[in-house]
Order: C-alpha cells, then sequence, then structure tokens
C-alpha cells in the first residue's frame, strides 16, 4: 500500500558560518555551557518542542532588556544574534571574537532565543546568497500543488501544505499574528507572554528579517502615546547612529498595528521593537554576508544597551 498522506518537504541544510548557530544541536551546545545565564524551559511548542527562557543578571536595580528570536522560522538570524549576546556576555566576544563594548553586564538580559522552534525546525539555516524568490517558498509556505500559500492574517492547515511556512507553529497557528491578550491560543506566544511578564523588561526587541535593508518597526497596537513617544526615541537614536557610522538603514520607522510584538507591553510594560535585518538575498540591493547580517543586528542590541545605560 502506497502511503497517500502528504509528505512534507524538508529544508535544504545550507552550510553556514560556525557563529550563525542555526539547528537544535547547536543552540543545546551553546546553551548547556553557558553557565552564567540561567536557563528555563517556559513552556512547550505545539510540535512538542522545548521552549527556553535564557536571563542573565546584571547589577541589581539595573534596567532590564529583553531580546526575542525566532518568532519565524525562515528568519535564522534571531536565533543566531540571542546566542551571540550570550557569548558576549559570558566571554567578553560574540561568536566570531568580536567584542561588544556597549552589551554591558550591569544590564539584566531576558532572552527567549528560539520562540517558533516548529518553524525553525523546517526552514533553511540560510537564504544568504539565494533570491527573494527563494524565500517566498518557505515564508507562507506551499501548497501540495507546489503553489505559494497566499498568507494573511490567518491560521493555515498543515494537513494542506507540502512546505507548512516559517510563519507558522507546528499546529499552523500564525503566532506573530495573535493581538488580542484575552485570547492568545498559541503554546509559543503565551509562554512568551508569561516569561516577559515575570521578568518586566524594560524594552523587547523582536528580530526579523526580509530581503531588504535594515528596519526598525513600531508595533503600536495596544501601546499607549507616552510609550510610543519612548518607542519612537530609541528608535531614532538607533537610526542616527547607523547614519553616523555609515550602515545603510532605513531612515524612518513604519508601525505596525497588528503584530503579537506589541504585546509585550500589555504583558510585561516592555517599550516593544521590532528589527528586520536583510536575509542577504542577493535582488535586494547590495549583498549582505553573513557577518554583515549578524553584526547589524549585534549593532541594534548595543545601541539599545547603550540607551538603557542612559
Ligand atoms: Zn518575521
Amino acid at each position: 500500500m502506497l502511503d497517500r498522506r502528504p509528505q512534507r518537504r524538508l529544508p535544504p541544510r545550507i552550510a553556514t558560518p560556525e557563529f550563525w548557530p542555526a539547528t537544535f544541536d547547536r543552540f543545546d551546545e551553546i546553551l548547556s555551557t553557558a553557565s552564567h545565564c540561567q536557563i528555563e524551559h517556559i513552556g512547550t511548542s505545539a510540535g512538542g518542542r522545548a521552549l527556553h527562557g535564557v536571563t542573565y543578571r546584571g547589577r541589581s536595580g539595573a534596567p532590564t532588556l529583553g531580546l526575542v528570536g525566532g518568532m519565524h522560522g525562515h528568519e535564522p538570524q534571531g536565533p543566531a544574534t540571542c546566542l551571540n549576546v550570550i557569548s558576549v556576555l559570558g566571554y567578553g566576544r560574540d561568536l566570531k571574537g568580536t567584542a561588544w563594548p556597549e552589551i554591558v553586564d550591569d544590564l539584566n538580559y531576558v532572552i527567549a532565543p528560539v520562540v517558533n522552534p516548529d518553524a525553525r525546525a523546517r526552514m533553511p539555516n540560510s537564504f544568504v546568497g539565494l533570491a527573494r524568490q527563494d524565500i517566498l517558498h518557505y515564508d507562507a509556505g506551499m501548497t501540495l500543488e507546489g503553489v505559494r500559500h497566499e498568507p494573511g492574517n490567518e491560521d493555515c492547515d498543515p494537513a494542506q501544505m507540502m512546505i507548512l511556512g516559517g510563519l507558522f507553529n507546528d499546529a499552523g497557528q500564525h503566532v506573530n499574528r495573535e493581538t488580542d491578550p484575552d485570547n492568545i491560543r498559541s503554546p509559543e506566544i503565551a509562554a512568551l507572554m508569561e516569561f516577559m511578564g515575570d521578568h518586566e523588561p524594560d524594552v523587547v526587541l523582536e528580530f526579523h528579517a526580509h530581503g531588504a535593508p535594515p528596519m526598525l518597526i513600531r508595533p503600536t497596537n495596544l501601546v499607549p502615546d507616552e510609550v510610543q513617544a519612548r518607542q519612537q526615541e530609541l528608535c531614532d537614536a538607533i537610526i542616527a547612529k547607523a547614519t553616523a557610522e555609515e550602515i545603510e538603514f532605513r531612515p524612518t520607522a513604519p508601525e505596525s498595528t497588528h503584530i503579537s510584538t506589541s504585546l509585550y507591553h500589555h504583558f510585561s510594560g516592555a517599550v516593544p521593537i521590532l528589527y528586520e535585518s536583510p536575509q542577504g538575498v542577493l535582488d535586494a540591493g547590495p549583498a549582505w554576508s553573513h557577518e554583515e547580517i549578524l553584526d547589524t543586528c549585534m549593532f541594534v542590541v548595543s545601541c539599545l544597551c547603550e540607551e538603557l545605560m542612559g
């Protein structure tokens, strides 16, 4: 008897540098040796994978920075950056040996490195050197007929997908579109918001990526005006510093009114900020290498540390 159940396509494994951890064996290796951090099991994904929360305790009474990676599986630079920050906090250098003096151990850090592990497990390790079209095969996924799924804001039915997109957990829930704090449905967002609520970070930076130059986004649903003013101030400071250092950056930070990122404010009081780093595809302006992509992410973290240290 032939098995007629839908066959899920496996991700191609693209060779990536050591400083770009994108697989669970590497995540486990780095986290299991990070004795300078506390690692908590904060929940379990729809697909049964462990969700980890990492905390680093700085000077007593110091501000707290939150970092969230891997909301979308096809954006591996987020988890990679979180693990590089953990390296800086333990050893003074990131995984390729670069020092980031602004990422100081005076601050407290609350880190969810891979918040949607189901999606990370299905996705390639990198899109560097590929084309924008290659991302489109993965982001929203591909139907059994081999046609790109139309993303929208809805959940999707995993049984209908040849590639279940990087936007979704294994139950097909569109995790980053959960915007009702009274009706959180996915185990990932529920665990993440509880974790952030327990630690009350001052700012939460959520990592994303797109086929375009670096861009900050201001999530504004449920975020009051005075918090939006602080959000704008922080984005302006990062953009001004990027301009001064001649890092290509979108000069304005558009708002988004329909993403779960804003819920950090609702659940923890934090100022929510979203960073879209380049994916490194070849048809989106100058090519970005793994090193340059990681450095833009670390640069944004550095700027926020500097702002929090005042
Ligand atoms: Zn994203």
